[in-house]
């Protein structure tokens, strides 16, 4: 038995669609709908309609457009696209036949005759304009979408002036807000540095361990505080290449985060070689390392390994953060890059965090011109691997 031919019926009214699908169903057709132009367009990619009847006054990309881009779809070559209209004004038939149409049907729609004016039409039968009329209704035709095309990009760099306002906005806010809550909480954290050390007076085991533990808050709450500004800072300003002797950033973050480590009772194991100065931004360096140092330990388990390893190369330095931490899922490889993206798997639920870490340390990795690559399984652990290029080498 053959497959039942398929009709595309472009249409945003409910009752038509009803109207249409029952009619052409009771005499053996496949009726597909598509509610605006572009879900004909992409029905119209997938599937291989007989016929396409299209309404012509859809909202948005309109009849007569929709079917302009039908028509430049190669395998709708000879397909009959059939307008309906309920526009009776006079030319409304040549505008829908100049826009690729090949027949034109008046609404309301006649039930009783649609079955055999579809068939003619799947039969070969086609409209067409006489030559002299086509070449001037074209004119006007592309004049009209070149009309439509300059509103709505008037409109959409409006709209984008507004979203750059609405996001400068935002960042202020946020630096603001990061600001007015950093300056109380540096006081807070001093003082609780001052119980901690017994320098204002000796204190029992319960509020020692309350010290600390308030101790331990503020610290979590600045690093996200400072997370947040710094995504603003280094987002609005250039970078600052100076030749660098990475050695110098690194081993002091290696000491510090060796004491972490025997904190956490994690085993960290570097490989460090001589590296010869690059180009880079001090700070920003100093973030990128320290911010996938931090994950690694982070997202960690008990008994858990974190390796760096660092390889100097003529053109290039490489440093790779390994851990045998929870892993992240494949399906999550791209989303954590993006600013305030956490996954939200329940062994990470335990972390506190801003999901602005390794957005920073993606911009600063592009800022460079460098690369940063991710491999990671769920339970396993994850490596992160960023490769920043030396400036001046090649150059
Ligand atoms: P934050 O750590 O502040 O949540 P990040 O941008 O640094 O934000 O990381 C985004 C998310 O990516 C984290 O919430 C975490 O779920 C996941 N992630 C990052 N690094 C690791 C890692 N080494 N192991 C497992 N998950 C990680």
């Amino acid at each position: 038995m053959s497959q039942p031919a398929q009709i595309l019926y472009i249409e945003d009214n409910p009752d038509n669609q009803r109207l249409v699908q029952r009619v052409l169903s009771a005499r053996g057709y496949q009726v597909v709908i598509a509610e605006d132009g572009p879900n004909g367009l992409a029905l119209a990619r997938t599937s291989h309609p007989s016929l396409v009847l299209v309404d012509l006054g859809i909202p948005g990309l309109d009849g007569y457009e929709t079917t302009t881009r039908l028509r430049s779809l190669p395998h709708m070559h000879g397909v009959p696209i059939i307008a309906l209209t309920a526009d009776a004004s006079p030319g409304s038939r040549e505008r829908a036949l100049v826009a690729g149409c090949d027949g034109y049907l008046s609404k309301p729609i006649d039930a009783r005759a649609l079955p055999a004016q579809i068939a003619e039409f799947i039969g070969g039968r086609r409209e067409r304009l006489p030559e002299t009329m086509e070449t001037v209704l074209l004119r006007s035709y592309n004049q009209k979408l070149v009309e439509r095309l300059e509103a709505r990009v008037r409109e959409l760099t409006i709209a984008n002036a507004q979203l750059q306002d609405l996001d400068r906005l935002k960042d202020q806010f946020l630096a603001t807000l990061s600001h007015e809550l950093r300056t109380p909480l540096t006081s807070l954290l001093g003082y609780l540095e001052l119980f901690d050390r017994g320098l204002l007076g000796p204190l029992n085991s319960q509020q020692e361990e309350a010290v600390r533990v308030m101790r331990r808050s503020g610290e979590i709450l600045a690093r996200q505080l400072n997370n947040l500004l710094y995504f603003q800072e280094i987002r609005s300003r250039a970078l600052n290449f100076v030749a660098l002797q990475p050695l110098d950033v690194l081993r002091p973050l290696i000491a510090m985060f060796r004491e972490r480590a025997a904190q956490a009772q994690l085993q960290f194991d570097v490989v460090l070689p001589d590296i010869q100065p690059i180009e880079v931004d001090r700070s920003a360096f100093e973030h990128l390392v320290r911010n996938l140092l931090d994950n690694a330990f982070q997202y960690n388990k008990p008994g858990g390994k974190v390796r760096l390893i660092v390889r100097d190369e003529p053109t290039r330095l490489i440093m790779r953060i390994e851990d045998t931490g929870i892993g992240i899922a494949p399906a999550e490889h791209e989303k954590i890059f993006l600013p305030f993206y956490q996954v939200d798997h329940s062994l990470a639920r335990g972390h506190p965090g801003s999901g602005l870490g390794l957005a920073i340390v993606r911009h600063i990795v592009e800022a460079h011109g460098g690369q940063i690559a991710l491999r990671s399984a769920p339970g396993e652990g994850s490596a992160f691997t960023v490769a920043i290029p030396r400036r001046s080498v090649g150059a």
